[in-house]
């Protein structure tokens, strides 16, 4: 067993948990109702945590997550922007204009 996740949000490591599973990768949540389970909960402030049962698939489980992580940052609300110096229309996530290299205006 491998703890590939942990989060504040409950609903997060819900969600971590359907991609990997969705994947084929097999998962359990533990401290997901942090307040019931007698015993089990040492600390009163524990965060619910997303395990892989297979150790070989923790990599895998991880890269998954970055990429998800990444592409949830990135996408929604970094704008195009157009290069001054070529007139280019550049992504957002760069921050340099990926034809001639002048710094992006929004920096
Ligand atoms: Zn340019």
């Amino acid at each position: 067993m491998r703890l590939v996740f942990e989060n504040i949000d409950f609903t997060i490591v819900g969600h971590m948990q359907s991609l990997l599973e969705s994947e084929g990768i097999r998962t359990e949540l533990r401290n997901a109702g942090a307040s019931g389970i007698a015993g089990e909960v040492p600390y009163t402030q524990v965060y619910p945590e997303l395990w892989v049962l297979n150790n070989r698939e923790e990599n895998r489980a991880l890269s998954i997550i970055r990429d998800y992580r990444e592409k949830d940052a990135a996408s929604p609300t970094v704008p195009e922007w157009k290069c001054a110096n070529c007139g280019e229309t550049v992504d957002g996530v760069y921050t340099e204009c990926w034809n001639c290299g002048t710094p992006s205006p929004l920096m």
